[in-house]
């Protein structure tokens, strides 16, 4: 037996690799399972190359625990290593790129966050065991098999030992604070999360299938007796569906893989295949889930994988936010993995990798649209918070977008943002040549609104959702001489303002008499009284929210813009009386103060009550008075 001391710098290396790595522990399995897999496809490339004569056999990596013993042992049966081999891969390389991760991140605090993406290769085994072994035989005829075995500090024995077969055992004496890794569940799941879509069988024991009995015995029921037998546990699919030619597949077989993925999930609406090899390799598949309103808890549903080893499902940094809200699987071996997360960000083929998918998904949607519109229209509700997030955050998506974003009006009908103008360009256009596009964010609050509009010949939009006020502002940025106004904001008189002034029943002293009556009811520190020269049938008071204040107050609430400054907004309406109403002159003429507040109080009643602001005491009073007014 030879004893040899591996030529690293820093004394020992191992607790600090494992107070580094202690969050991300269960790493160790992938990174050990992935060169086992690595060591079996080696052997092929070999074999498909001559270079190798002898018999492939079936390969598979198997995980095998030994509770008494304490060990977990991944077994390939690859290309294994002579001795030679061993010195040169364990003792140098695989030492000594763990001294270089310990020497480069020891002082830096971020370590523990990055960790996570760095493959310290076999090195991880040491984070969770006191002792480890290498049994090994390679593949090269007539070769040796060796032991290395070595505790994590730069001391390592390498003996010559007994194996029959090709390939290799590394077996993990697992520490006594990681007993936790000899549970046969944490070990499933951590498989289950990692080695899912291996190239190479893994198999991690047996467990029990029904086969048709052999000897046609029957049931009670009179069915085929079915016996039970032990077969191998392979966890993994080793040919996932991104990996394959999109030709060959049918919808069906995405749904299902999506069913594979995300268990128990709604079908997502459509996917989109992902498959480029210049001039970088990215393969993989992204559906589109249907969307609830709450879209922060969506995000974290993407996985990332290198090479069908999965690597994370935080892709932040790596595709664009709103691409966020996609689910499925990207699969690259061009992104880094063994660097930190913030450095992800400015490495250029995340960068390219970023814009080809945020590309592709632009160009599926369009052709979609193109396609099939109606069914891209029926799809829209769903995929519009999509949309529109890609909208708002992405120039490059939004330059896309133009072609198939759609506006929705009160009707049901959809029109692209160049349709929609033609629609309103002439009917919507105000005195100064503005053109005004009217919406709604609550077609049921808003029912008598749009439906004065729309009795005027005027188109009101719904724009709901949680994205609506941003999206109103970048669509107004990008038009010229348009502005885009809630129904409630003002009188429709007043937000489309054709010039036509309809002569006023009320004198400016009229007005000024009136003006303090109502704002003893109406405080004028929240209702400022706005006289309105309106038709007769219009309603004899109503109360509208001027649209900039409330956009103001609703980027308060949502928690942007320089708001923060000015304190809490106040709350400020207009309150619009209409000085053609009959009710108004009724008003006006009243002799008793008593009765002329009574009136007053009915009339600002009926306009709280339109828009949903009248409760408690105020409500029970109306009440009250509507009943004495009836009896
Ligand atoms: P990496 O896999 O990133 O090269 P590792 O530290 O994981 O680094 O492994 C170092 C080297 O040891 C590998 O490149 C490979 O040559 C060799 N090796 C590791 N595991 C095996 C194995 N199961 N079979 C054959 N060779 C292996």
């Amino acid at each position: 037996m030879a004893t040899g001391k591996i030529n690293v710098q820093t004394e020992n290396i191992f607790p600090i690799i494992k107070k580094f790595l202690y969050s991300d522990t269960e790493i160790f399995l992938r990174e050990l399972v992935s060169n086992a897999v690595d060591a079996s496809q080696k052997l092929k490339t070999l074999s498909s190359l001559g270079e190798f004569q002898g018999e492939v056999g079936k390969l598979q990596v198997e995980v095998l625990l030994d509770k008494e013993a304490k060990t977990i042992t991944i077994r390939d049966n690859g290309i294994g290593m002579t001795g030679e081999e061993v010195d040169k891969y364990i003792n140098q390389i695989a030492f000594s790129g763990a001294e270089e991760f310990v020497q480069k991140y020891k002082d830096s605090e971020g370590a523990a966050a990055m960790i996570g993406h760095f493959g310290l290769g076999f090195y991880s085994s040491f984070m969770v065991s006191e002792k480890v072994e290498i049994n090994t035989l390679s593949h090269k005829e007539g070769s040796q098999a060796v032991r290395w075995t070595s505790d994590g500090t730069p001391e390592y024995t390498l003996e010559d030992i007994e194996k029959e077969t090709r390939g290799t055992d590394i077996v993990m004496h697992i520490a006594e604070d990681s007993m936790e890794f000899l549970e046969e569940a944490r070990i499933s799941t951590i498989l289950n999360k990692y080695c899912k879509f291996l190239p190479v069988d893994i198999k991690f024991g047996t467990k029990t299938e029904y086969i048709d009995s052999p000897t046609g015995e029957k049931d009670e029921d009179g069915k085929l007796k079915r016996d039970p037998i032990e077969v191998d546990n392979i966890l993994n699919n080793t040919s996932p569906m991104w990996a394959k030619t999109p030709s060959e597949l049918k919808e069906e077989d995405y749904d299902k893989f999506y069913q594979e993925l995300y268990p128990m999930s709604e079908k997502p609406l459509f996917n989109i295949h992902l498959n480029v090899d210049y001039p970088f390799n990215l393969t993989g598949i992204l559906y589109f889930p249907k969307l609830k309103k709450d879209i922060q808890i969506q995000k974290n549903k993407i996985q990332l994988y290198s090479n069908q080893v999965f690597i994370t499902d935080s892709v932040e940094n790596i595709v664009p936010e709103f691409m966020q809200l996609l689910h499925g699987v990207i699969d690259s071996p061009d992104i880094p993995l063994n660097v930190s997360r913030s450095y992800l960000q400015s490495d250029s083929n995340v960068k390219k990798i970023s814009s080809y998918i945020t590309k592709k998904v632009a160009d599926k949607l369009n052709s979609m649209f193109k396609e099939n519109r109606e069914d891209f229209e029926q799809k829209w509700e769903d995929i519009k918070v999509f949309i529109e997030y890609g909208i708002l955050s992405d120039d490059k998506f939004d330059e896309k977008a133009k072609k198939f974003a759609l506006l929705k009006n009160t009707e049901g009908k959809f029109f692209t943002l160049d349709e929609y103008r033609e629609k309103v360009k002439e009917t919507q256009k105000d005195k100064d040549d503005k053109v005004v596009y009217l919406y709604t964010n609550d077609t049921e609050e808003h029912h008598s609104l749009i439906e004065n509009a729309t009795s005027k010949g005027y188109d009101v939009l719904v724009l709901d959702g949680p994205l609506a006020p941003h999206l109103v502002s970048k669509l107004e940025q990008g038009m010229e001489n348009t502005s885009f106004a809630r129904i409630d904001a003002d009188t429709i008189e007043r937000l489309i303002d054709k010039g036509e002034e309809v002569p006023s029943k009320l004198t400016k002293e009229d007005e000024e008499k009136l003006k303090p009556v109502i704002e003893e009811v109406m405080p004028k520190a929240k209702f400022s009284v706005d006289f309105q020269s309106l038709s007769e049938t219009d309603s004899p008071m109503q109360i509208t929210e001027a649209e900039f204040m409330r956009r103001m107050k609703e980027q308060q609430a949502m928690g942007g813009g320089a708001m923060g400054f000015m304190g809490s907004m106040p709350e400020m309406y207009n309150l619009v009386v209409n000085s053609n109403h009959p009710l108004i002159s009724k008003i006006l003429e009243t002799k008793t103060d008593k009765k002329k507040k009574q009136l007053i109080e009915q009339a600002t009643d009926l306009a709280l009550l339109a828009k949903g602001m009248l409760t408690g005491e105020k409500l029970t009073k109306f009440l009250k008075r509507s009943v004495d007014i009836i009896k």
